[in-house]
């Protein structure tokens, strides 16, 4: 059996990064998105296990410790990584895996696992992007603040990824993304 490739999707918070990949999910079953751990709280509806393993400092330090991400960065205030365990089964097991992750931490797996396929979703515009993370209503006006800042140090890095989606018409980036799924993926005939 061909061993999965890892794919890293990044880009500023708001860009389109979960909406892309769940319309990628839906069109290939087989592809598996990483659950990552995090030490944020919760949302409104986010379970554990599904949205992230939620830890708090001293788990995660522990993890980390252990060598249990794969990667792993503080972004927004807040420790993010990658279980290590599962990626690799489920690459061995011949699926394709989907980080979705920031630019720290798509730095650190271009590092240690060079044959991973990088790509950015880049919104249209800063504007536009404050007007989706405004309606999507999930971040409190300092948080949003704060994401938007981030923004703006995020797109600096674009250039580093293999590929960039700008996300401007939702079905026009879901095929872009598709695309370069299917041209790198082993589970498509390519890679
Ligand atoms: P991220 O995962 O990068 O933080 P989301 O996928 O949550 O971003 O998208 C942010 C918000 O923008 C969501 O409310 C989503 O429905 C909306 N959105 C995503 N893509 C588009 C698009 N192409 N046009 C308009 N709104 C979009
Ligand atoms: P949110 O708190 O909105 O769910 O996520 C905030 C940011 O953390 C997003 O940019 C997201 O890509 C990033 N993120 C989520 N999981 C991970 C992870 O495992 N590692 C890293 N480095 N970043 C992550």
């Amino acid at each position: 059996m061909r061993r999965g490739r890892l794919f890293v999707v990044s880009g500023p918070s708001g860009a389109g990064k979960g909406t892309l990949i769940a319309e990628l999910l839906r069109r290939y079953p087989r592809t598996w998105l990483s659950v990552s751990a995090t030490t944020r709280r919760p949302r409104p509806g986010e379970r554990e296990g599904v949205e992230y393993f939620f830890m708090d400092e001293e788990e995660f330090a522990r993890k980390a410790d252990a060598g249990g991400f794969l990667e792993w960065a503080e972004v927004h205030g807040r420790r993010y990584g990658t279980p290590r365990h599962r990626v690799m089964e489920k690459m061995d097991e011949g699926c394709d895996v989907i980080l979705e992750i920031d630019v720290q931490g798509a730095e650190q797996v271009r590092e240690r696992m060079p044959d991973a396929v990088t790509v950015f979703v880049e919104p249209p515009s800063l504007e536009e992007l404050e007007r989706r993370l405004r309606e999507r209503g999930t971040e409190s006006e300092e948080e949003l603040r704060e994401r938007l800042a981030n923004a703006r140090l995020e797109s600096r890095e674009a250039a580093k990824f293999d590929y960039v989606v700008v996300n401007d018409e939702l079905p026009r980036a879901v095929d872009e993304l598709c695309a370069i799924y299917e041209r790198e993926s082993p589970l498509c005939g390519g890679g």
